[in-house]
């Protein structure tokens, strides 16, 4: 073969490229098998009501076990899980396990699961939420679905919409996740039913727009969520900049399911010693 002479493109034996693909071709192997192996799990973390300065609830954040390389981050596999038509299956399964360990859980703590923007693309995301709610006895008002910009940019956000319609008939919330990084439009936030905007991290230190979005939110009747607070700074700021709710390492971090009751006894109550300091 002579497809690496001549001017150099095509080669394809560069060392660093051939291990990358060989990276890639384990993960996507790895991945197919990871379900019926057993290999994810969920860790969940603290969301703070910063009105009444109680646990609201816990978003499901997933992980991968995986063989011999320990816990994997979603950022290194739920791309391309994305990518080979498998998040679908994934989605199901993180719904039915979230909602069966929420279901466990004093009322009215809620659960919030990611949804990938391909999981609105196959038509089933509706019929497993249902089944997910019905096989574990969680109430429909106990979970919240968090979706990104760009789910409602398919197909200019029509299927989407019918579907995330669907979903509050059935008494869930939905939250706009990652906000701000995105290509989210005013009109946007107000034409979908959302009930929540989450604030994205990037933004944990940037008192303007923290506070034009929390005043937007009181303006439009949605509450606003601040990710990433990682200091007592930042906790107070973003509260006094009107955000309604906040999540982040300050506040505990994604820990797993058998780590849960020990955070609701310590956020859970009055008197609860979560270092959002006296009620006024
Ligand atoms: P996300 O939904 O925005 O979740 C928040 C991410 O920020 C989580 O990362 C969480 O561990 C991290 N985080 C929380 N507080 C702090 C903080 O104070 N500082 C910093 N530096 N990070 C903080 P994680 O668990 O690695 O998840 C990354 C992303 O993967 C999620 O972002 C979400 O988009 C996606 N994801 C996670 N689980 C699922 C899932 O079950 N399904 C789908 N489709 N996506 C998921
Ligand atoms: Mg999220
Ligand atoms: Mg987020
Ligand atoms: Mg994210």
């Amino acid at each position: 073969q002579s497809k690496g002479e001549g001017r150099g493109r095509f080669n394809f034996f560069v060392p660093e490229l051939q291990d990358r693909a060989e990276a890639r071709r384990a993960l996507e192997l790895g991945l197919r098998a990871a379900l019926p192996r057993g290999e994810f799990t969920l860790h969940y973390q603290p969301q703070l009501d910063l009105g009444t300065r109680t646990l609201a609830g816990f978003e499901a954040l997933l992980r991968w076990q995986r063989p011999g390389l320990g816990l994997v981050p979603p950022a290194e596999f739920i791309p391309l899980a994305e990518e080979i038509g498998l998040i679908g299956t994934i989605g199901e399964w993180v719904l039915r396990e979230a909602t069966s360990e929420a279901a466990r859980w004093p009322a009215p703590l809620r659960v919030a699961v990611n949804v990938s923007p391909p999981q609105f693309q196959n038509g089933r995301l509706v019929g497993s939420v249902q089944a997910a709610l019905a096989a574990s006895g969680l109430p429909g008002d106990r979970l919240e679905l968090e979706v990104t910009e760009s789910a409602l940019l398919e197909d200019g956000g029509w299927g989407t919409m019918a579907q995330l319609q669907a979903l509050k008939m059935l008494g869930l919330r939905i939250s706009l996740d990652d906000f701000g990084t995105g290509y989210s439009s005013l009109s946007q936030l107000r034409s979908f039913p959302f009930d929540r905007v989450k604030i994205d991290r990037s933004f944990a230190d940037d008192a303007a727009v923290v506070r034009a979005v929390a005043a937007l939110g009181t303006s439009l009747g949605i509450r606003t969520t601040a990710e990433g607070v990682e200091t007592p700074a930042q906790l107070e700021r973003v509260r006094a900049d009107g955000c309604t709710e906040a999540q982040g390492y300050l506040l505990g971090r994604p820990v797993p399911a058998g780590e849960v009751p020990e955070i609701i006894r310590r956020l859970g109550g009055a008197g609860a010693d979560h270092g959002l300091g006296e009620a006024a």
